[in-house]
């Protein structure tokens, strides 16, 4: 079943033209990573698929059900009540953890499964605890985002994405804001969820993790999909502009 299908999806910011056509599935289960340059759309793609961002033109759909159609060249969205269910197939993990810093690490994660979703606190708790356990952070339930290191927070981040049971999880370069040796851990919870079958599209610099997580390849530049693949496709491409690009993570 493709659990997000994006159609002829365009997107500009006044005359900047920065989805130009841009059309993807995700199957059940699969890991999507997309890859290419800074400035190449990767981040507003996301934002799109995840309706930051409203598309211009174009379609979008989650389990088959349809968010937005394309009508008359403009992207026409269904009503608000709609998406609102729509929103909760999915999860969005950002680059800078966006954690409340006022919330201790507990109440960030159960904030949204109670008050969005309208879940009893005791079942929200003891999830929010084996979430936490999952992310090896037992002992820091009542920690206060400050108290944190980013990799850490980045994990919280991830177990209050999951706390809302979604569908699919979307990754925006998690660990570009971490220092180097705190990268690691993230992109070892990534492998987990993913061995687990978590369905994730995840915007990312590590090539090699791409290369050995990812089940589908996304090479975007200017706007375009300019290929994809399996990994072993994508990294083996003789395109001159894909050479160049992996030829720097060598
Ligand atoms: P990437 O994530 O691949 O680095 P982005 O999607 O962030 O690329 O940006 C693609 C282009 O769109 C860049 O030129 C960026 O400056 C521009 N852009 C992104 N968001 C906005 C915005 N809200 N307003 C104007 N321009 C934007
Ligand atoms: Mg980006």
């Amino acid at each position: 079943m493709k659990y997000l299908e994006m159609k002829h999806v365009k997107k500009q910011f006044d005359s900047l033209e920065v989805l130009k056509d841009i059309s993807l599935s995700v199957e059940e289960g699969e890991v999507t990573a997309i890859i290419g340059p800074s400035g190449s759309g990767k981040s507003t793609l996301l934002r799109c698929a995840t309706m930051l961002e409203e598309m211009d033109d174009g379609e979008l759909y989650y389990l088959g059900e349809q968010a937005a159609k394309s009508e008359n060249g403009r992207a026409v969205y269904q009503k608000p009540a709609v998406l609102k269910k729509m929103r909760q197939y999915y999860g969005l993990v950002f680059q800078n953890f966006n954690l409340f810093p006022h919330y201790s690490v507990l109440k960030n994660i159960i904030d949204a499964p109670i008050h969005v979703q309208r879940r009893k606190k005791d079942e929200v708790g003891e999830q929010a605890m084996k979430l936490l356990d999952q992310m090896g952070l037992s002992d820091k339930a009542d920690a206060y985002p400050y108290q944190l290191s980013g990799g850490q927070q980045q994990r919280v981040s991830i177990a209050r994405a999951l706390a809302m049971n979604p569908k699919i999880l979307f990754f925006d370069e998690p660990t570009s804001a971490l220092d180097p040796e705190l990268t690691g851990e993230i992109l070892k919870v990534i492998q987990e969820l993913a061995a687990m079958h978590m369905t994730m599209v995840i915007v990312t610099h590590e090539m090699e993790f791409a290369r050995k997580v990812a089940n589908h390849i996304i090479f975007m530049e200017n706007g375009i999909i300019l290929e994809e693949g399996t990994p072993d496709e994508v990294f083996s491409s003789q395109n001159a502009r894909i050479l160049s690009f992996l030829g720097k993570f060598k």
